[in-house]
């Protein structure tokens, strides 16, 4: 199994292998960089098929995390950590115990804060053993409707670059997954006018975005190929691949998603194709801008900078085009000039 030549090892400074018996607790907790700040990075919860899909998902989720930090201005580096496990079935006190005091042990190194399959409330437990969780109760909070905001005006800044115009009225968004992201995700693009294609696991999600959206719905599988202007993956990562970029009708690719390109060429095909992609963890900054605020927390502070995430991104599509380089790529060297500034 590959770790010091992983294609995301990226001069990781730490992996952690974690294992608790009497909880069952198997976790990896990464971090990646910690130039400027202590790493700060989610915990996932997932019920990997393979340990290699595990240690996978944690590099390539810690690296993303430095490069979301450093762009979004925070004085963060980038970690990130996965339990390995059902959340469906595998949660218990016990294991988000000893979750906190593993973290607890990296002294401060390392900030975990929910994710997919993790909810704020096992972030307290596990906050029992260790002041080092963020996203707390009573604190910043849920940071999706963060993350909504900031990758609504993500889509407001594409359809800017590519189209020219300041409004959403009319455009057609397909988003895929209405979860706690992509439902706030739905109610801001409906609020402004655009029109919605959605799909969903979930029966009750889809007739709430029916009913209060007027949203079409559509099979799963069909998502990607949908007649819209807009298509946000906002469910699971590595949507944008060989088989659906054939299927893509939009011309533009922003969602919150993480790790969106199953593979970093898939950058390249989309350019080639004429698609403007929003760099993933440029666009769904917001909950860890908000959560950055935490300490002293202020919602008006909090918002003021998920909104420079719209300029942020402007820069970096029009570098894109006058480099002929990626957006993907550009976002990478905007952030990795941010690192190297701060370690010299
Ligand atoms: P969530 O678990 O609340 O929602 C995901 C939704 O996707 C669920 O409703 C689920 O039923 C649906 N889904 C699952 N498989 C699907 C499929 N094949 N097709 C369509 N829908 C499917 O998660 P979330 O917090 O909304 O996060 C969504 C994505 O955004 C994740 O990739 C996450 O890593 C990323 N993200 C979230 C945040 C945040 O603040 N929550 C921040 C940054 C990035």
């Amino acid at each position: 199994m590959a770790l010091f030549s992983h294609p995301s090892f990226d001069h990781h400074e730490q992996i952690m292998f974690v294992h608790d018996e009497a909880s069952g607790l198997k976790a990896i907790i990464a971090v990646h960089d910690t130039t400027l700040g202590p790493a700060v990075g989610g915990c996932r919860m997932w019920p990997y098929e393979s340990e290699q899909d595990a240690i996978n998902d944690v590099l390539r989720l810690s690296r993303g995390m430095t490069y979301k930090n450093a762009l979004a201005g925070l004085e963060f580096g980038g970690g990130k950590s996965v339990i390995i496990g059902d959340p469906k079935s595998d949660k218990s006190e016990a294991l988000f115990r000893a979750f906190g005091r593993f973290v607890d042990s990296l002294g401060g190194r390392y900030y975990s804060a929910e994710d997919v399959g993790i909810t704020t409330a096992d972030i307290m437990i596990a906050h029992q053993e260790t002041p080092y969780m963020a996203g707390l109760e009573g604190k910043s909070g849920d940071p999706s409707p963060y993350t909504a905001l900031g990758t609504f005006l993500g889509i407001k800044a594409a359809v800017k670059h590519q189209r020219g115009i300041d409004s959403l009225e009319g455009i057609k968004v397909a988003v895929q997954g209405l979860g706690h992201v992509g439902f706030h995700l739905c109610r801001h693009l409906h609020d402004a006018g655009a029109k919605l294609v959605v799909c969903d696991l979930s029966e009750t999600q889809l007739e709430r975005a029916r009913t209060e959206f007027g949203a079409e719905v559509v099979a799963l599988d069909e998502i990607y190929r949908q007649d819209v202007d807009v298509y946000a993956p906002c469910a699971l990562g590595a949507t944008i691949n060989d088989t659906t970029i054939p299927q893509l009708k939009a011309t533009i690719v922003a969602g919150c998603a993480n790790n969106q390109l199953a593979e970093p060429r898939h950058g390249e095909v989309l350019k080639e194709k004429g698609i403007l992609y929003a760099p993933d963890y440029v666009i769904n900054a917001g909950g860890i801008i908000n959560v950055s605020f935490e300490r002293d927390y202020n919602a008006d502070k909090a918002e003021a900078k998920v909104r420079k995430i719209y300029d942020t991104l402007l820069t970096i599509f029009n570098e894109a085009d006058n480099s002929g380089k990626t957006t993907a790529v550009v976002a990478d060297e905007m952030a990795r000039a941010i690192i190297e500034k701060a370690r010299k």
